[in-house]
């Protein structure tokens, strides 16, 4: 009776394990340097995310509820959206935009490395 609930569960701990083994392929640094030397805001752009500005807020159309009830914290370079109650740092936004995984989205963001030929 139960068997139906018990496998997402399992399917989800197989994900997750996949996940971080794939994090592990990307140095600490290097991923430090994609969530802090990206603009959020560039990030908003190059995923063609619907934005404006209203009332001298920076407005985005966020990617999970679709609402605008969202803003910028450039200091932590972070989208909010107050509706999901959820940050994204540059690699989470494009994880939900673009329904990337994680690998996908590091390599969505890496040439946006300012400097990334010095690399
Ligand atoms: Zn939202």
């Amino acid at each position: 009776m139960n068997e139906r609930e018990k496998k997402p569960k399992h399917n989800e701990s197989q994900r997750r394990r996949r996940l971080s083994k794939s994090q592990r392929r990307y140095s600490d640094e290097f991923l430090r340097r994609l969530r802090n030397e990206i603009p959020i805001r560039s990030v908003i752009q190059t995923l063609s995310i619907p934005h404006k500005y209203r009332d001298g807020y920076f407005r985005f159309l966020c990617p999970v509820c679709e609402f605008t009830h969202t803003g910028l914290n450039p200091e932590a370079n972070l989208a909010r959206c107050f509706r999901c109650e959820r940050n994204f740092n540059p690699i989470e936004l494009v994880m939900a935009a673009e329904s990337a995984d994680f690998v996908l989205a590091v390599s969505y963001l890496a040439p946006m490395l300012p400097g990334d030929h010095q690399g």
